[in-house]
């Protein structure tokens, strides 16, 4: 009855399924959650206000294919993301940049490394914090020196609940220091959230008559690999399977579980208009959580009160919370691969997603790996 069926409907499985249904392939969507969109889910709460249900997630791009994709789907409402950091009891703008250096500290010393990130990076360049550290410049080893210490270390520790020597670079390398004085969080050059929020964007997405959708449902429930063949609702299905769960779970954990980040979500409701002067605010030191973030202004309401929400990171529990963060160990890495070479014995399976494919993706990403998904199988 069905061409594809898709497990999960987040931005990966959404999107697949919107352009298979395109090309007139009849589409069952699984999904074990209570709703759609994955981990970008947003509704209004009590107050009014749109939150984000698994953490603030900020549309930001230079993909224009991908742009012009979504945009079919919303109007947005454009937002560029400002976040600040608490440091030596300071609130100042992060990423570390020359209005950063002026407030924390003496102005003939902001001005002395000024000159010295200029003349040694260039204006607009955004430098690895790990990279500056390695400068022969006493100026510069001082100014790594510090932000390491007051910005990055502590944070660090408790988002990943480890020392920063033993992450690994791709995830250290998010954490710059900005060569100008832009203050946005992003420099690419669409930035925007969708108006109407992540979860309408994605139920506009699936609104297609080829797509039916099971919510409330994990896969396990409906389907099984027996052999190399697989059943659904009892029957050898003989369609395409496009999989954006976890790969350790579709296999039964067979050989490990892949460690992964949580984290807890706190929502509190304060009863003023409004928290901060941002919508992120970063605690690098003193909390046991890492930021505190005010929905109100990435979505303006109208409202007399403000929700926020803070962050609490933890390891991930099977059953307990949600995967969020790979963790990439070497372990971790031979696990995957004995995965994905499992994986091969099933050529109706394509794997894609953050989950699937163990890999931080941002939304923008994941849509345009999505499309090239498409692109790629569509014959
Ligand atoms: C805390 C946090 C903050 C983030 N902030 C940003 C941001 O600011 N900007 C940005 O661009 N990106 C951000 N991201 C990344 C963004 O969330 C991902 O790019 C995006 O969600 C990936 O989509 P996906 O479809 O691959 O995965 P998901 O959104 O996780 O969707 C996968 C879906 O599959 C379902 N599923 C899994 N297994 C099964 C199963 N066995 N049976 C049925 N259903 C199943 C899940 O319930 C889920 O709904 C953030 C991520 C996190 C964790």
């Amino acid at each position: 009855m069905f061409d594809i069926v898709i497990i999960g409907a987040g931005l990966a499985g959404a999107v697949l399924a919107e352009r298979f249904a395109q090309s007139n392939k009849k589409i069952l969507v699984i999904e074990r959650r209570q709703h759609i969109a994955g981990n970008c889910y947003d509704e209004v709460d009590g107050n009014g206000i749109l939150i984000h249900k698994y953490g603030p997630h900020l549309f930001h791009t230079d993909f224009v294919d991908v742009w012009e994709y979504l945009s079919n789907f919303t109007e947005w409402h454009v937002y560029h993301h400002k976040v600040r950091a608490m440091v030596d009891g300071q609130i100042v703008p992060i990423p570390f940049n020359f209005n950063t250096l002026v407030k924390v500290f003496p102005k003939n010393l902001a001005d002395r490394m000024e000159v010295t990130l200029l003349k040694n990076y260039g204006y607009g360049q955004k430098i690895p914090i790990l990279e500056l550290k390695k400068s022969a410049d006493p100026y510069l080893q001082f100014l790594a020196e510090y932000v390491y210490k007051n910005i990055f270390l502590h944070y660090t520790e408790k988002q990943w609940g480890k020392p920063p020597e033993q992450i690994e670079g791709a995830v250290t390398a998010r954490v710059p220091i900005f060569i100008g004085r832009d203050d946005r969080y992003f420099n690419d050059r669409f930035q925007a959230v969708p108006r109407h929020g992540y979860a309408k964007l994605v139920e506009k997405i699936l609104s297609h008559k080829n797509i039916k959708l099971m919510l409330n449902t994990n896969f396990d429930e409906v389907g099984e690999l027996r052999g190399d063949e697989i059943y659904l609702f009892n029957q050898k299905f003989t369609g395409r399977l496009i999989y954006t769960g976890q790969l350790d779970e579709l296999f039964s954990y067979k050989f490990g579980a892949l460690p992964y980040r949580s984290v807890e979500m706190k929502f509190e409701t304060v009863d003023a208009e409004s928290y901060q002067d941002v919508a992120t605010v970063n605690y690098p030191n003193n909390y046991d959580f890492t930021r505190i973030t005010e929905f109100k202004k990435i979505h303006p309401a109208q409202s007399k009160r403000t929700t926020i929400l803070k962050e609490y990171p933890q390891n991930y529990v099977k059953g307990k919370n949600d995967p969020y963060y790979p963790v990439f160990t070497d372990e971790a890495r031979i696990a995957y691969e004995k995965y994905s070479a499992e994986l091969k014995n099933f050529p109706q399976i394509k794997a894609v997603g953050r989950l699937a494919e163990y890999k931080y993706y941002d939304m923008d990403d994941i849509v345009k790996k999505a499309l090239d998904v498409f692109a790629e199988l569509k014959d």
